[in-house]
């Protein structure tokens, strides 16, 4: 907590957000390790105090602990890895260099065995010779294999001493004519590599996630910007005390159905007691980020009070459950989507998707579109990839026990799908323009945004 305030409050994350594409994509990349690293500590440490977290980082400091930053490769920035051809193995890279290419550096020349084979047992030196040949010649094969884009292969008749080196049997193998004593081009690949890329504005590739969830198209769709501080950049921002509430009642809701399936999947009574669920709220609840003791003890409460609430409505009602916190994986054309259904039960020959909500009730007539949008993706993928027949949508305010119930057309779906695909589009694209709105009064990131609307 302290370290968002810092970073947000000095400036430094509007600091940093003026730099350079490029820039700005790797001070936050940093900027979140070392984020990663407080909450590491955070969770570990018996003390998680500024004090003893400083204490741990110079003795590992003073015990000779660099500090490593991971890079991806495939974002960048742009970094050059020396390695050994051994090392190198099940790795790829966009641009590979082969140095030494000379006789007696690669190929090696083979080495006596430490220990030699008593006569007879080992192997005759000529097929020993033969034999590292050729397990060299494996290595060569693994290097040229590492590229993915270019292949740079040198060698040079001086490398300093009074002899002149002369050019690896490997390279002569390829074709290289030795003749030649200026640098000297041949193609390996069909196609032209051309010169390596400059690094510039216009180059910044950003990672973009395989997999997307409901929660970060939903974040692409309220404005392309936040989306890109939130999973782009990955921006640290404060916890919330909504979401620790929303994950009190979430939890407790999924460990008071999981006791109940486990108890009984079809008797009609509710085969939890009140008392029970209470217990299950008392120890699911979560503490952090309430602004303070009054309002984290009325959220207790409320919360309480949508319990008991739930517990007598269910009572006088029970439910068929069918399972909960269902996870899925659906593939909308080249798109992959993650997701967990809160609730399913057993309804009018099939299943009732539910969801939970503990912000605002709304009501059939209150809900938009877009609300819908998160139960329409459940429907496809409990329709397509669990093979069960949705007969119902449900979303559950927690807040009164209210209800909005719906069920997808075959229009709606294909409207939902072909607008998934193209938000991923738009996103694979780094089409990421802001699009400022009252959206802005909610968004984590409007003190660093020069878009914001205020
Ligand atoms: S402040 Fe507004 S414009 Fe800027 S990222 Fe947030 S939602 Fe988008």
């Amino acid at each position: 907590e302290l370290f968002v305030i810092v970073a947000k409050e000095s400036g430094y994350l509007e600091k940093l957000n003026q730099l350079s594409e490029q820039k700005k994509l790797d001070s936050f990349s940093y900027l979140q390790q070392f984020y990663q690293r407080l909450k590491s500590f955070e969770q570990r440490s018996e003390h998680p105090v500024l004090h003893a977290f400083l204490l741990e980082y110079t003795h590992e400091r003073d015990a000779g602990e660099e500090g490593s930053l991971s890079v991806d490769l495939e974002s960048g920035p742009d970094v050059v890895r020396i390695m050994t051809i051994h090392a190198s193995k099940g790795l790829e890279f966009k641009h590979v260099f082969v140095v030494n290419l000379i006789d007696q550096r690669f190929p090696t020349n083979a080495k006596n065995d430490a220990i030699p084979f008593p006569e007879g047992l080992g192997l005759e030196e000529a097929s020993e010779k033969e034999a590292h040949l050729e397990e060299e010649r494996r290595l060569f094969y693994v290097a040229m294999t590492r590229a993915k884009k270019g292949l740079y292969l040198t060698s040079a008749e001086d490398y300093g001493g009074a002899r002149k080196r002369k050019i690896s049997r490997f390279l002569l193998e390829l074709g290289f004519d030795p003749p030649q004593s200026h640098p000297q081009e041949f193609e390996l690949f069909d196609e032209d590599l051309g010169p390596l890329e400059a690094s510039s504005e216009t180059t910044v590739k950003f990672a973009i996630p395989k997999q997307f969830s409901f929660t970060q198209l939903a974040a692409f769709r309220s404005c392309p910007l936040q989306y890109k501080f939130a999973h782009i950049l990955k921006v640290p921002v404060m916890g919330k005390w909504t979401f620790s509430y929303g994950k009190t009642m979430h939890n407790t809701l999924q460990e008071f159905f999981s006791v109940w399936l486990a108890r009984s999947e079809t008797s009609d009574a509710v085969p939890v007691t009140l008392k029970e669920l209470e217990e299950i709220y008392a120890h699911c609840w979560q503490d952090d980020w309430f602004v303070n003791d009054r309002q984290r003890e009325e959220y207790r409460s409320q919360g309480l009070a949508s319990l008991k609430n739930f517990y007598k409505k269910t009572k006088k009602n029970p439910p068929k459950p069918h399972s909960i916190e269902q996870p899925f994986t659906i593939k909308l054309g080249d798109v992959v989507l993650k997701g967990r259904i809160d609730r399913m039960d057993h309804f009018e020959g099939g299943v009732e998707i539910i969801d939970y909500k503990t912000g605002k009730p709304k009501t059939a007539k209150t809900i938009s579109k877009e609300d819908k949008e998160q139960l329409l993706l459940y429907q496809l993928a409990v329709r397509d990839v669990l093979g069960l027949n949705p007969t119902r949508l449900t979303y559950h305010y927690l807040e009164d026990n209210s209800q909005v119930s719906f069920l997808g057309t075959g229009e709606q779906l294909l409207a939902l799908q072909d607008s998934i695909i193209e938000r991923v589009q738009d996103i694979r694209a780094s089409k990421f323009d802001p699009t400022p709105g009252f959206h802005c009064s909610f968004c984590d990131f409007a003190d660093i945004c020069e878009f914001r609307q205020s």
